[in-house]
């Protein structure tokens, strides 16, 4: 349903390969060092690798959509075999095999995203929180301290559904709103009700699903800056504490990407976007809900644990097809299609996975840097510096050390304390990001 922000790209060099942490035993063994590929393939990250930390986040793809929306580059389906029943139990599979690599801590942060999540029947939701329940200790989660979100669409939301992830542990849900003008919908092939998103918001609060946010994009086509205001206010009067808006972006191979290029309408003008962009923080500033990565917002204390674990570079699991994980500085991607996703399957319930990427310090600092420096919390310079160090000595220090500076002369990045990016560096963020990246490159 997000436009971004539950994965990060993987940079390095794309390898098809069997799951990284598909050893038999899931996290309990004791090989003692592994992983690091050592001028060979990659083995995996081996079960018991010592030192590893657990896993305390886990993210879960629910692949079945109503309609694929066409500007969305995320694996949705919609599966007119009606396979969810299936789906749910080779997912749980797939669970009880990464189970072990929370290590018996806790779990802090769950997100279930899409796809369409409440697409799934209640009794199907019941029996996967269920499982989860079985498979992981969600006692943080329980007692508040953690955060379990669930992408909702807000045509599904009933007041059963509501209810079933309620008691099984779902404290948050995001609703994928986009606009609340039909025209603009209806430019991105979204076939929801506006009205619905304020009827679900309730519902889900009636459960006691307390914390709210919805997504919003602007740069929609045919958009003007005062419909986006309006978009903007009509979410204020919803009482979220969190938001999310993203601009429009015309990914690779989509259905509106073709289209923008055979001409049968025109992008956004970028004087319009940053209208929009400046309108966005101006408007949410002043009712409260701050900016606190470049397309989030929100109340004090109500930002998105999750995502953060993802920006801040922590160990997450992934299950479900296309879902991407970070575990002991290996990234993988499952594969996508559901079909090889319910068919393939390793003896620990793994299923394959498409993009296996090993522990490699400088990609490692590469995306800390590239996704850090979109926090309003910036990076810790002396960290960054000794990563630097540690990636391509003293050069790499000084290389990224002048990068630093130039864009502090540039007026992009704060004079003072962590790297942070001023108000104009805001809207030149992939700009500061790559001029940052690239000094680790260089060399
Ligand atoms: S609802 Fe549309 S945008 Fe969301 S995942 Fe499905 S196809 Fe993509």
């Amino acid at each position: 349903m997000k436009k971004q922000n539950t994965t990060i790209p993987i940079l390095g060099q794309r390898q098809s390969s069997a799951h990284p942490l598909s050893r038999a035993g899931g996290g309990t063994g004791v090989r003692a060092n592994d992983g690091a590929g050592e001028g060979g393939e990659p083995g995996g990250v081996g079960d018991g690798a010592v030192g590893l930390s657990a896993s305390r986040s886990l993210y879960i793809h629910v692949p079945f959509c109503f309609h694929k929306c066409h500007y969305c580059d995320f694996y949705s389906i919609v599966d007119a075999r009606d396979r969810q029943g299936e789906f749910v139990e080779r997912l749980i599979r797939e669970l009880r095999g990464l189970s072990g690599w929370a290590r018996g801590e806790p779990l802090r942060t769950i997100f279930v995203g899409g796809g369409t999540p409440s697409l799934l029947r209640p009794d199907l939701w019941r029996r996967l929180l269920g499982a989860l329940g079985e498979l992981f200790d969600l006692g943080e989660i329980r007692s508040g301290r953690g955060e379990f979100t669930v992408e909702c669409n807000p045509e599904t939301v009933t007041a059963e559904l509501a209810g079933v992830l309620r008691e099984g542990g779902v404290d948050r849900a995001s609703v994928g709103a986009q606009s609340f003008d039909p025209r603009h919908l209806k430019t991105l092939e979204r076939w929801h009700d506006p009205e619905n998103v304020g009827r679900s918001l309730d519902v889900l609060r009636g459960a006691g699903i307390a914390r709210t946010s919805i997504d919003l994009i602007f740069g929609i086509p045919g958009q003007t800056a005062a419909d986006w205001r309006e978009d903007l206010s009509r979410a204020l009067s919803l009482g979220l504490s969190h938001l999310s808006c993203y601009n429009l972006t015309y990914e690779p191979n989509t259905a509106m990407t073709k289209r923008l290029s055979l001409g049968h309408f025109e992008a956004a003008e970028e004087d319009v976007e940053l209208e929009m962009f400046a309108d966005t923080a101006r408007m949410l500033g002043g009712a409260g809900l701050a900016r606190y990565e470049i397309s989030n917002f929100a109340v004090r204390g109500q930002e998105s644990r999750h995502n953060l674990a993802y920006w801040r570079q922590e160990q997450w699991l992934a299950a479900g097809p296309s879902a991407s994980g970070h575990v002991g500085g290996w990234r993988w991607k499952n594969v996508a299609r559901l079909d090889d996703y319910l068919n393939g399957e390793d003896g620990a319930g793994l299923p394959p996975a498409v993009d296996v990427e090993g522990p490699d310090v400088a990609r490692a600092l590469r995306e800390r840097l590239m996704t850090g420096v979109r926090l309003a919390e910036g990076l810790d310079a002396a960290e960054m510096l000794g990563r630097a160090r540690a990636v391509g000595g003293s050069q790499a220090e000084d290389r990224l050390a002048v990068a630093v500076e130039k864009l502090r002369r540039e007026g992009l990045l704060e004079a003072e304390g962590p790297w942070r990016l001023t108000e104009a560096g805001v809207l030149l963020a992939n700009r500061a990001a790559t001029a940052l990246m690239d000094a680790i490159d260089e060399g």
